[in-house]
């Protein structure tokens, strides 16, 4: 994994911890500043994607939680981990362009409700932060709350629900009807906001608005929480940023 930055904190534990609602620009903005500080970075929504494709594919019924858990537990999950490689593999299947699906999207948050596997997922995500000697960029709903609280740094990267619909509408290449996107953005965290908070900070969590940012801007703005948080400014700034 390269880096453009000097270290922070090497040797050191570095567990960058960001949480957001779909759309707010979380995957692309946490891979990026885990590629900018020679992080690891786990999408710990691929995971829940993850299981709810096994369960589709395998005609699990999503209603039944004790199956879901079952699911959660048993299966055999590859995740790549470095910000240049996405893949994610279910009992040895490439489920990486699949789990993306609007199918999938639609049904996730069955998992993500189903207590008995989110508990199993949230052992498997202390497991990778753990086999990555913490020096990780973990994003998404319950990683500054739940997963990871006493991360060194924690971030809430939120958006207007304009822009939120914007962006996963472009991301989907236009394909979906305003009512679709509605669906599949705003029904999605409203259901998943019955388990977890992921739209107010909480104590101690620094939060990051990206409504007005571009990329760019947004990864930059992480940057700086990222090194407020840790108190160290690099003193080169990225050649090629
Ligand atoms: O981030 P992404 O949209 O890929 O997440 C997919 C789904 O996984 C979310 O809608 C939510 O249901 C679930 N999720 C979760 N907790 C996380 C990450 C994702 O419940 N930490």
């Amino acid at each position: 994994m390269s880096t453009h930055f000097p270290v922070l904190r090497p040797g050191k534990p570095l567990v960058v911890a960001i949480d957001g609602p779909s759309g707010s620009g979380k995957s692309s903005v946490s891979r990026e500043v885990a590629r900018r500080l020679g992080l690891a970075y786990l999408d710990t929504g691929a995971m829940y994607r993850a299981v709810t494709w096994h369960c589709v594919n395998g005609r699990i019924n999503l209603r039944d939680a004790v199956y879901v858990e079952g699911a959660a537990r048993s299966i055999h999950l590859e995740q790549s981990v470095d910000p240049d490689h996405e893949e994610v593999r279910v009992n040895g299947i490439n489920v990486t362009a699949a789990i993306r699906e609007p199918v999938i999207s639609e049904r996730v948050s069955a998992v993500a409700t189903t207590m008995g596997a989110r508990a199993e997922l949230i052992r498997r995500q202390r497991a990778v932060i753990s086999e990555h000697r913490h020096r990780i960029v973990v994003e998404g709903r319950d990683i500054t709350t739940v997963v990871a609280p006493d991360a060194e740094v924690r971030l809430l990267l939120t958006a207007s629900e304009e822009a939120r619909l914007r962006r996963r509408g472009l991301q989907l290449g236009g394909t979906q009807t305003k009512e679709q996107l509605a669906t599949q953005v705003l029904a999605r965290d409203a259901k998943d906001a019955t388990v977890v908070n992921f739209q107010q900070a909480a104590d101690g969590v620094f939060t990051v608005d990206s409504s007005e940012l571009d990329f760019e801007a947004t990864v930059r703005a992480v940057l700086e929480v990222v090194y407020t948080a840790v108190h160290e400014h690099p003193a080169v700034e990225a050649a090629d940023a």
